[in-house]
């Protein structure tokens, strides 16, 4: 561990600061967000941290704790010299901690806030610093430590690591650099943190005992480490708040506020949970879990290196935040799960291979199951609001966790070609036309292009209702889950598509008629002009309105699957698509009766209709020059 004599640095030094953080203080120190007052929250959600980590490494080492074992946040005013001080006894940082921790940004949270003001509103870069929007998001984002300089000038840390007998002080105005030095005894907490904020003139107000009580109250009433407030220097501290744990008490003295202000400390959020989940399990093992589902979308829900963010605790003691309680598709999910009967002693690392762990994590998550389950039953409404947030990431459960692939697919909701509401498998099932063996979907990365998409006509003709999917996530779930009900999934822009059985909705239209010779002609003179750009020309059953589209051959990956590995690289061999022609469309007859003096024509057109099928896809036309040259000739015929 690094202390003062083994770095035997006694000067004042000055350093940069790392260049994210530079620009996370540039935004802080000319922000102009309305609510300040986050500050607070944050200075004070990591005094509680410093507490409850101290309380931990005790358990290892209860000589830590010396002869001041009750953790405690103190908030000291001091309106004549325009000073707020947040002190905790805690864990303290040495040289080299306060070095790292108040000199680089290492939160992931904080550095996708970083990259959202880089990007701006519209991933214009650099525009969304200054701008409204980087403002907003302030707020919504917890930016932590350095929100200080939001309201102050000057910032001065002084800390001492618990077990060491040296403190330091850092010091900083926010404007590229920061001081470190020994910190003399006399100022110098016995053990901890003490952070002093030398007030901007316009925030003078946050020296006013009643504002900032308030503040506390209605920010950290549920942090779980008493604060206390001393109004004034040589003042005795009272305590506002009592630091219970919410969740051991009975949930008939808890109130939604309560709830909510729980929530919002312990996600650092700013929105009201959409699900609150709080039960104590009792028999084979005992524990108590408050979790709650958010109502908005946190900003790196897709980081993969996100974890799940539920807090454990044995008997009320912080253990981790890395547990991995819940599976990474739960990973929205904030919360405490506080176990009665985990070891204390038990090491951060060794806790994952514990068994009861592991029935806790079981237990918690088939909970949280039954009460979405539940949810989706009783009220559908709040339900699909869960969905439209989190259902991208819940659906990838259906590949990654084969036991409760099942139950997942219960909980999924689709958009689709039957509705403009949210749609489950069950509402799917019942709809089935007579005939119909297999659960349709069309996947791609945009919902209006999907909807328009010429592979849904005969579909459509027939009544039969296409699932629409179009989360990234859709192509990878869709294959391994293994239908539905009995039902098989089926892309409609693979293989045949098996039409016939099912009757069309338009009664007056008859079977399809047998196709003419000179179109089974014309499909041949297709084929032999496209050469090995497609695998086979053939008539559709899947086309009413549109001349063609391009499908996938009956085995192998579907049309949005093969492109999204092409686009990783993880093709090895791209099949060939087949090119499927509307043998009843007035283009196609019409071509087809163009005998051999028109033969250049006919392969111009060939070719144009390829490449507007692809086109349909979303994909480039592949020889754009060749395509652009065979247009202008079709067009200059049109035009004779
Ligand atoms: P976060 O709390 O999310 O890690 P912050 O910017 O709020 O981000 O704080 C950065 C780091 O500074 C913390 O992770 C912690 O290591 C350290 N730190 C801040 N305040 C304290 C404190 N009162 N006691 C001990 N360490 C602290
Ligand atoms: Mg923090």
């Amino acid at each position: 561990m690094a202390t003062a004599e083994a770095n035997n640095v006694t000067q004042s030094e000055s350093r940069p600061f790392e260049a994210d953080v530079a620009k996370l203080l540039h935004l802080m120190v000319h922000s102009v967000y309305s609510d300040k007052s986050v500050f607070l929250r944050e200075l004070i959600a990591n005094a509680a941290d410093a507490c409850e980590r101290l309380r931990y490494e005790a358990i290892a080492a209860p000589a830590l704790l010396g002869d001041d074992s009750k953790p405690r946040i103190a908030v000291a005013l001091d309106a004549t010299a325009r000073q707020l001080t947040v002190e905790d006894n805690g864990i303290g940082m040495d040289r080299e901690e306060l070095i790292d921790a108040l000199g680089t940004i290492a939160r992931s949270g904080t550095k996708a806030f970083l990259d959202r003001i880089e990007a701006g509103p519209d991933g214009q870069a650099g525009q969304g610093g200054e701008g409204a929007e980087g403002q907003a998001l302030i707020g919504r984002f917890g930016v932590g430590f350095y929100s200080a300089f939001m309201v102050a000038e000057r910032v001065e840390v002084i800390s001492q690591r618990a077990g060491s007998d040296a403190a330091w002080l850092w010091s900083s105005d926010g404007k590229g650099d920061f001081s470190i030095a020994p910190a003399a005894g006399a100022v110098a907490p016995r053990r901890g943190t003490r952070v002093v904020l030398h007030l901007l003139e316009e925030a003078k107000d946050y020296t006013d005992r009643a504002t900032v009580e308030q503040l506390i109250r209605a920010q950290s009433g549920h942090v779980p480490v008493p604060i206390a407030i001393i109004e004034k220097p040589g003042a005795a501290p009272i305590e506002i708040t009592d630091g219970a744990a919410l969740w051991a008490k009975p949930k008939s003295e808890i109130t939604p506020a309560d709830y909510t202000d729980f929530y919002r400390s312990v996600a650092v959020a700013f929105d009201e949970p959409a699900l609150t989940i709080h039960f104590r399990a009792e028999g084979r093992q005992d524990y108590t879990a408050l979790l709650f589902i958010p109502s908005s979308r946190p900003f790196d829900l897709f980081d993969p290196d996100r974890a799940g963010r539920t807090k454990l605790y044995v008997k009320r003691v912080f253990i981790t935040d890395d547990a991995e309680i819940l599976p990474r598709y739960l990973r929205f999910v904030r919360g405490v799960v506080d176990s009665a009967d985990l070891t204390l002693n038990v090491s951060r690392e060794k806790i994952q291979e514990s068994p009861l762990l592991a029935a806790i994590k079981k237990g918690v998550t088939s909970r949280i199951f039954v009460e979405l389950e539940r949810l989706a039953d009783k009220e559908p409404q709040t339900y699909a609001k869960i969905w439209d947030v989190f259902g991208a990431v819940l659906k990838e459960g259906i590949y990654e966790d084969f036991e409760r692939r099942e139950a997942l697919l219960k909980l999924a909701r689709f958009k689709s070609t039957a509705s403009d509401d949210w749609r489950s498998l069950k509402d799917y099932i019942a709809a089935l036309r007579p005939n119909q063996t297999a659960i349709y979907y069309i996947a791609g990365d945009d919902l209006a292009r999907l909807k328009s998409s010429p592979h849904l006509e005969g579909f459509q003709a027939r009544g039969i209702e296409v699932l629409l999917l179009a989360d990234p996530v859709d192509t990878f779930w869709v294959v391994p889950s293994a239908g539905f009900d009995g039902k098989p999934f089926k892309s409609v822009t693979q293989g045949a598509a098996d039409l016939a059985l099912i009757a069309r909705l338009d009664a007056t239209q008859a079977a399809a008629p047998d196709i003419a010779e000179p179109v089974k002609d014309f499909l041949a003179f297709v084929k032999a002009t496209l050469g090995d750009a497609v695998a086979e020309v053939r008539a559709s059953e899947r086309l009413t309105d549109s001349a063609v589209c391009l499908v996938a051959p009956e085995q192998g990956p579907d049309r949005a699957l093969e492109r999204l590995l092409a686009g990783a690289g993880r093709l090895t061999s791209a099949s060939k698509p087949v090119l499927e022609v509307n043998p009843q469309h007035e283009l196609i007859t019409a071509l087809a009766s163009l005998g051999e003096a028109d033969r250049s024509f006919k392969e111009d057109a060939a070719h144009v209709l390829y490449e507007e099928a692809r086109l349909m896809d979303g994909d480039r036309p592949a020889d754009a020059r060749a395509f652009s040259d065979r247009l202008g000739r079709v067009l200059k015929r049109g035009l004779r």
